[in-house]
């Protein structure tokens, strides 16, 4: 049932490893990752985060009846047409306790806000547009209120019957208060996803060890540990895998036969003289591109045994973009959500940005407000794909797209933000 690199590639038009858009790349992935199948009943509070599996069918309507959206007196607003409106008052209808009398022409009935419209009343006014005469009765000035004001419709935000959510909607805090307000405890979501992860090269050190030159710190396990958790993924850390078959086809192994989705970094750059590249060929069934894209250009994509490989650059902010602009669609889609690509917004460019047509650039920028309210962005200094400083300075990716050229001041560009991903 999935399909192979060789399948999906005579499905493309144009497609070229060597020279791959990332528009293209993520035509690829679309193809190449479907939803998981199963799913798990959870509670509403647990719910957060995960995604919907089946149309969540409203029970009941809300809100249940007619009510009132202001503090006031209710009347029947055809009333109104004739004017100033002098109005006694027969009862009280309370949040929580109807009133059931019967209301005639001349009469309102206080009420308060959510309490049921008393039956052939539609308007409400609010308190304070009132007076009280001395008689007892409430005046309303002409010319305030339209017939039906200040009245919420039973059904207004879900009508019984119809879906409330529908399935591949990732459940926020709004979603999991909307299931609360139709009486559900529980509901049906998509299953974990299980993504396990690796860095690779014989230069990485892990915490703990000892520096030694030309060695670094793994920094990809602990940016990719915190995009996955930040999705909700279930994370199996392998480890930093040094550069010897045995060792990684190990550790591919044991990716494979536990994850839905394995991600690694380093190793898979042009004329890398290490294992890794060898071994996901050996293993799996693996396309190796060159994306024409900047930072990040070589990327492994593929399966291993039932698992989806995602093979990153080795650069730490590489490593990051090609996880935002590619990987986190891609499982996204996985996790059976609807939604899957990254909102973009458009900002001013506070600058200038070279910028060669033929391939898509991902600037890191800030993104702040100017005085005269508008958006602006600048990029952070040094775009090196190691410096991950320059990650943590930006609140977003300026993303300068396949053909777009030189960017001049106060030029428009769009910006994928970082809230919520990172
Ligand atoms: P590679 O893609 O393996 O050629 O790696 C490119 C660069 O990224 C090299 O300078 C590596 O030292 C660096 N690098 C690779 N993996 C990691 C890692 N896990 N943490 C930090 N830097 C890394
Ligand atoms: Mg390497």
């Amino acid at each position: 049932m999935n399909r192979s690199i060789a399948e999906i590639a005579a499905q493309l038009q144009g497609y070229d490893p060597q020279a791959l858009s990332a528009e293209g790349v993520g035509d690829f992935l679309a193809r190449l990752v479907a939803p998981v199948a199963q799913t798990e009943n959870v509670g509403v509070l647990d719910a957060l985060g995960r995604v919907l599996a089946r149309d969540l069918v409203s029970p009941i309507s809300v809100p249940p009846h007619d009510n009132s959206a202001m503090d006031g007196f209710a009347f029947a607003g055809a009333q109104l047409a004739q004017g100033a409106l002098q109005l006694q008052v027969v009862g009280t209808a309370l949040a929580g306790k109807a009133w059931q009398g019967e209301v005639r022409a001349g009469q309102c009935v206080k009420i308060m806000t959510g309490a049921i419209m008393p039956a052939g009343l539609d308007t409400v006014v609010p308190q304070e547009f009132t007076r009280t005469l001395a008689d007892g009765r409430i005046e309303i000035p002409a010319g305030l209120l339209q017939p039906g004001d200040n009245r919420r419709f039973k059904g207004e935000d879900l009508m019984e019957g119809r879906p409330a959510l529908r399935a591949g909607e990732r459940l926020g805090p709004a979603a999991c208060g909307l299931i609360a307000s139709l009486g559900i405890a529980q509901v049906e979501v998509f299953r974990r996803l299980k993504v396990a992860y690796f860095s690779t090269g014989d230069e990485i050190l892990s915490l703990g060890e000892a520096p030694r030159e030309g060695a670094v710190y793994d920094s990809n396990r602990y940016t990719v540990h915190g995009l996955l958790a930040r999705l909700g993924c279930e994370v199996i850390d392998l480890g930093v895998v040094r550069d010897q078959p045995e060792l990684l086809e190990q550790a591919f192994r044991a990716a494979a036969a536990r994850a839905d989705a394995i991600i690694t970094s380093g190793g898979v750059s042009v004329g890398e003289a290490d294992f890794t590249k060898a071994m996901m060929k050996k293993l799996g069934d693996v396309a190796f591109w060159k994306i024409a894209m900047r930072p990040g250009r070589p990327m492994a994509v593929g399966r291993i045994g039932d698992a989806v490989l995602f093979g990153l650059p080795g650069n730490p902010v590489a490593v990051m973009v090609t996880f935002l602009a590619f990987v986190r669609p891609a499982l996204l889609r996985m996790m059976g959500a609807s939604a899957t690509q990254p909102v973009l917004l458009k900002a001013h460019s506070g600058e200038a940005m070279r910028k060669k047509p033929g391939r898509t650039e991902y600037q890191r920028g800030v993104v702040t407000r100017t005085a005269e309210g508008r958006l602006e962005v600048r990029t952070t200094g040094n775009q090196g794909s190691g410096v991950l400083s320059s990650m943590v300075q930006a609140n977003g990716l300026v993303v300068l797209h396949h053909a777009q050229g030189n960017v001049a001041v106060g030029d428009q560009v769009d910006v994928m933000m970082f809230e919520g991903a990172l």
